[in-house]
């Protein structure tokens, strides 16, 4: 029962007070999103535009939207109305835009850095010294309509928790070096998104203020 899970996750979450859970639904049916909702759910995750904008136009307009998954260019026009927070930005460039469609609609749109921390080839994400390069631009200065709000990383997928325990830590030793460095009118360093079914309690302990879950809650993809 998807309601029985939510609450188990929930008690789970429950001690940590600083830890948002953020149901990713990618893949799933509104109906089973609106089961959610009711449950108590107001986060949802999605990994594409493309299912998000229908599921958004759906669904009741208290949830909070966010966009976890790589996101172009192309696309961000078609999400600046309503997202409440992209996890996933990995370039400049991106933010470029990102700010140009929030001051279209005049709103502040909230983002995550995406950091690469895992050992694999597959993941998108910046390296720290590509993160401090765009914290340091002149050109993200000029930038009114966004706001950085954290970082996002997504750990391996293995069965080695040390492993994973060390990508996390690696994750919030930097947000720790740039939240004493970086603060402006547009970088607001308050959120560390890590954590997935499989790894969301190492990612709390590691310091995680946002868990992504989804197949824990839905059922398996
Ligand atoms: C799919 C996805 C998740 C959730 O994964 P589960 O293992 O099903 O919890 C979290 N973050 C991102 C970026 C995802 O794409």
């Amino acid at each position: 029962m998807l309601s029985e899970n939510i609450k188990a996750i929930q008690a789970e979450l429950a001690p940590f007070s600083k830890v948002k859970l953020i149901a990713v639904t990618k893949t799933k049916p509104v109906a089973m999103l609106l089961e959610a909702y009711q449950a108590g759910l107001r986060d949802f995750g999605e990994n594409k535009v493309q299912e998000m904008l229908p599921k958004y136009e759906a669904l009741p307009k208290d949830i909070h939207w966010h966009l976890i998954g790589h996101l172009q260019t192309n696309k961000v026009k078609y999400i600046a109305p309503f997202v409440y927070l992209i996890h996933s930005v990995d370039s400049l460039k991106l933010l470029q835009e990102i700010d140009k469609q929030g001051k279209k609609f005049n709103r502040i749109i909230n983002c995550l850095l995406q950091i690469y921390i895992a050992q694999e080839e597959t993941k998108f994400g910046l390296s720290q010294e590509e993160l401090i390069a765009i914290l340091d631009s002149q050109e993200l200065k000029n930038l009114k309509n966004i706001c950085i709000k954290g970082l996002m990383g997504m750990a391996s997928n293995t069965d080695n928790f040390d492993q994973v325990r060390q990508e996390f830590k690696n994750l919030k030793n930097i947000f720790d070096n740039i939240q004493q460095n970086y603060q402006s009118e547009n970088i607001d360093l308050q959120e560390i998104s890590m954590g997935m079914s499989g790894d969301y309690l190492l990612a709390i302990e590691q310091g995680s203020t946002m868990v992504r879950i989804g197949s824990k809650i839905f059922g398996s993809r």
